[in-house]
């Protein structure tokens, strides 16, 4: 096992793998920008290095400052948390030729995940059903049109760079594509600096599946059932939870076993996600995250297995310490993702926290690394914190989720709050009928309004 742990983030998750590594006995190292000084992380780490100013290209995504960080301490393992370099194959070689462990899978699997083109026809190979469209890279309007005609629009135009659903366009018609496709490719230009974009069949009102998978990179790996994520703004996820509203456990197993399969057979190691969309029964892969996601506390929640934890062990090259017969999905989990942001213009709102009281009891964690007095710097994400919530059916999960956001208490900033307060009083969202679409067309025709 590993004796000492950097953990090259900040908020919430890093502070969620120092617990992990608390509880395994590994020391830990925080990193911190000149901005995060008085962060929570650094003053619950063992130890800490400022790494660079508040802008994240010179800290969190400071490759050589972290290999520095590491030879100082003496940190013999790197957890990347999620965002920053967490899905950077670079950063992982890098650290391998220094001897220090990446927590994390292979870094050929990385890069293979990372560009979504390559990503769709590995899964395809490996037997997961995918959107139908082209097999490859799109180059010219003309066979453009082929492809488009062949799968019957509407089609969606995607970067195969793309990431928090940025560089896709939707095209309805023949006319619409030339347009679609020179926007999509311009987005993505200026995003991603490679405007290569691939073309899928646009799904009109799918739901947002996704298969949490752990893999020991040896030839193991297991589901832990599914996440239904569906509740979206500018794709971007808001509520998460688990199980599905829509699937039984036959379609659990039946896609949760494809998925398993397929990563024995690829080889992967630690945490990973597999995103499909569902739609009239069927599942089409969309991608894969190949690192511990903001959602999953609610696979945590209904499995009772840290994730955290199974990724560390892998990545020190233990086994995992559960087998596919040991996962048994027990209720119901919903998480919300609290930002400081206006409830309803969604204007982020940095500042001092003048009062905070997370709500308790039964069934409630809290996962946020803000306290009273904090100041939320104005540098990175929006994410204050994120509530997550169990009972033993999704009725008493959503009754509990009601008592914990009407408990929760945070003064001085916006916050998204008041949008859950009115999301688990809506009819659609307490019965479950919602796809991908659904919150955008809530938020435009009235949203939180008077309720809020
Ligand atoms: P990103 O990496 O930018 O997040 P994804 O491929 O994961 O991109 O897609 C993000 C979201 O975009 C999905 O959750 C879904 O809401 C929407 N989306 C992606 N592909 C399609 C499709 N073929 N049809 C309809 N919606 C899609």
């Amino acid at each position: 096992m590993f004796d000492k742990i950097l953990i090259a983030n900040r908020g919430e998750i890093a502070l969620r793998i120092l617990r992990a590594c608390k509880e395994l006995g590994i020391a830990t190292v925080a990193v911190h920008s000149t901005a995060d000084a008085d962060a929570m992380h650094v003053r619950l780490a063992d130890e800490s290095v400022c790494i660079g100013p508040p802008s994240a290209k010179d800290s969190y995504l400071n490759i050589p400052a972290l290999i520095a960080a590491c030879e100082i301490t003496g940190a013999d393992a790197v957890h990347p948390g999620y965002g920053f370099l967490s899905e950077n194959a670079r950063f992982a070689e890098v650290l391998a030729s220094h001897h220090i462990a990446f927590i994390g899978p292979k870094a050929e699997h990385i890069r293979i995940m990372g560009d979504k083109i390559e990503a769709k026809r590995t899964a395809k190979r490996l037997g997961i059903p995918c959107v139908p469209g082209s097999e490859g890279g799109v180059s010219d309007d003309r066979e453009a049109k082929r492809i488009a005609a062949e799968i019957g629009y509407p089609v969606l135009v995607k970067a195969a760079a793309g990431g928090g659903g940025r560089g896709m366009k939707v095209a309805r018609t023949e006319d619409d594509l030339p347009h679609a496709i020179a926007t999509a490719k311009a987005e993505a230009k200026a995003a991603f600096g490679d405007d290569a974009v691939y073309i899928e069949k646009y799904l009109e009102k799918p739901r947002h599946i996704e298969i949490q998978v752990l893999g020991d990179g040896a030839g193991g790996a297991i589901h832990l059932g599914e996440r239904d994520c569906s509740l979206q703004r500018r794709h971007q996820k808001v509520w998460e939870e688990g199980p599905s509203p829509a699937l039984n456990a036959a379609m659990r197993e039946r896609i949760g076993g494809i998925v398993a399969r397929a990563m024995q057979e690829l080889g992967y190691a630690g945490a990973g996600t597999v995103e499909f969309l569902y739609e009239d029964g069927e599942f089409y892969f969309i991608e894969m995250n190949t690192r511990i996601q903001v959602e999953h506390p609610v696979t945590e929640m209904i499995t009772g297995i840290d994730l955290v934890n199974e990724q560390i062990r892998v990545a020190a090259g233990s086994p995992l310490s559960v087998k596919q017969s040991d996962v048994v999905i027990e209720g119901h989990a919903i998480e919300c993702r609290i930002n400081a942001e206006h409830p309803s213009t969604f204007r982020p709102s940095p500042g001092t926290i003048t009062y905070f009281h997370p709500p308790g009891g039964l069934g409630v964690r809290v996962d946020s690394a803000v306290y009273q007095g904090y100041t939320i710097p104005p540098y990175y994400d929006s994410l204050l914190g994120k509530l997550i919530v169990h009972g033993r059916t999704r009725n008493e999960c959503l009754m509990r989720l009601r008592r914990a956001l009407d408990e929760f208490v945070v003064d001085g900033v916006d916050t998204t709050l008041p949008l859950f307060r009115t999301l688990v009083r809506n009819p659609d969202v307490q019965n479950g009928l919602y796809d991908i679409h659904w919150l955008e067309n809530f938020l435009k025709t009235g949203g939180i309004g008077s309720e809020a």
